[in-house]
């Protein structure tokens, strides 16, 4: 057993599993039902994964999106991985983000992850 958060899984309020995935609540969430969706085996980042393992992550993504509708009604998501300490990556057991948005949450919404580096100069919608 090693030392990560996400293999010990002892605290995480698990709300789906296949056989390859696992979806939970995080801990400090950003928005209402802000939830993860991590491969079972521990790899480090998106690109350490297996096709298998991405396809259960994203069926499970899919289902976490269905609960999420169900239990909150959110008006959109943000669905994102950090790959990497520079790309803001905490937790060294590849995980998804699932961020469900809601209308107002914030004040401009336009771009979502985009933003991750806000001086960006341009905006797709700006030119029409
Ligand atoms: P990262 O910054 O690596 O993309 O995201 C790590 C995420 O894991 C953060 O959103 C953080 O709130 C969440 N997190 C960190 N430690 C724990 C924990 O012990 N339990 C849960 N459920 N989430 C955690
Ligand atoms: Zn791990």
């Amino acid at each position: 057993m090693n030392d990560c958060i996400f293999c010990r899984r002892d605290k995480l309020e698990i709300i789906a599993e296949n056989e390859l995935a696992l979806a939970f609540k995080d801990r400090c969430p950003v928005s209402m039902g802000h939830s993860l969706v991590i491969p079972k085996r521990h790899v480090e980042t998106y690109f350490d994964a297996g096709p298998e393992e991405h396809a259960a992550i994203s069926s499970l993504v899919g289902q976490v999106s269905r609960f999420l509708q169900k239990d909150l009604n959110p008006d959109g998501y943000n669905i994102g991985a950090n790959v990497g300490e520079a790309a803001g990556q905490t937790v060294f057991h590849f995980h998804i983000h699932v961020i469900p948005r809601y209308r107002g949450d914030v004040a401009d919404p336009r771009g979502g992850v985009r933003k991750v580096i806000p001086s960006g100069s341009c905006h797709p919608l700006d030119s029409e």
